[in-house]
């Protein structure tokens, strides 16, 4: 994908101060109701900028495409939210890590520790002994407290949930595009997320930004309407656990490459659901039997 003059346009409007303060004066007096709308003189108070001359030039500069000019006043557009968007998570993007920390339950491939930690703005779970990871994901500071260690679980989980709900359903959660899923086992793919191999994953990608996340079949296979029937209507609330256990039983049956075709089942109080999925994950067949029939 080129860049056009207009991108390049766009992203010099940004790389000023005094704009970015402009920006972020209308980002924060926005409360809970909505986005706030500004007065000139409100503004420029809150950009702290004295000089008339110089903040009505930027903020001119911004007028059309980052900032709307109302009759009561000055607003962000929506290209103006995601820039505030974009300065906000920067800004939060601090130096917040939590060393690594036991998580319970043990390693699929060696039955070793396993453990969980936050770095760099990522969330990590992996195995203490063989080093393998099962979860490598972006998880914001602000949802952690460094204070509690145990908080990254329940930011990633939260993340996970979102993200897996609107990529498996088609829709890119961070630019609106849509999404591709394909189930793979190719080992070409593990070096990009270091996940285990050996296992088969559901890959989904954004065809617009390129945003892309591999889960673990059985999770993935939650965000699907008849596995959430089958335990709903047998009292397992499948969202009271962390998404990235793997305590919900799935077990592979059969699968077959040309086409593919995975075959599995969950089982539940004696219960049993068949699911069989193509290679975009789409639920083509699915079957639930129970134990007295
Ligand atoms: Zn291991
Ligand atoms: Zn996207």
């Amino acid at each position: 994908m080129g860049v056009d003059e207009s991108s390049r346009r766009t992203f010099e409007l940004l790389a000023n101060e005094t704009r970015l303060g402009i920006i972020s004066a209308l980002g924060e007096a926005s409360g809970e109701g909505g986005y706030a709308t500004l007065a000139f003189s409100e503004l420029q108070e809150a950009t702290g900028v004295e000089d008339n001359g110089h903040f009505n030039y930027h903020l001119q500069e911004l007028v059309g495409e980052f900032v709307e000019d109302r009759e009561d006043g000055y607003a962000l557009t929506l290209a103006g939210i995601r820039a505030y968007q974009a300065i906000v998570t920067r800004q939060s993007k601090t130096s917040v890590r939590i060393d690594p920390f036991d998580l319970g339950g043990e390693c699929d491939s060696c039955g070793g520790d396993r453990e969980a930690w936050y770095k760099n703005g990522r969330a990590y779970l992996a195995c203490k002994s063989c080093g393998e990871r099962e979860i490598r994901y972006p998880v914001s500071s602000t949802q952690i407290d460094p204070e509690e260690p145990e908080s990254v679980l329940d930011a990633l989980d939260a993340r996970l949930r979102r993200d897996y709900h609107s990529m498996f359903n088609g829709l890119c959660p961070y630019c609106t595009g849509p999404v591709v899923t394909s189930i793979q086992q190719s080992s070409g793919h593990w070096e990009e997320t270091d996940m285990r191999s050996g296992e088969l994953l559901v890959h989904a990608a954004c065809k617009e930004c390129g945003w892309f996340l591999y889960a673990n079949l059985a999770a993935a296979l939650r965000s699907k309407e008849p596995v959430q029937e089958f335990y709903l209507h047998r009292g397992v609330d499948l969202w009271a656990e962390h998404v990235m256990t793997t305590e919900i039983d799935w077990i592979v049956d059969s699968m077959d490459r040309d086409p593919v075709r995975v075959c599995g089942h969950f089982n539940c109080g004696g219960d049993r659901l068949d699911v069989e999925v193509d290679e975009n994950f789409g639920v083509i067949d699915y079957t639930v039997r129970e134990e007295d029939g």
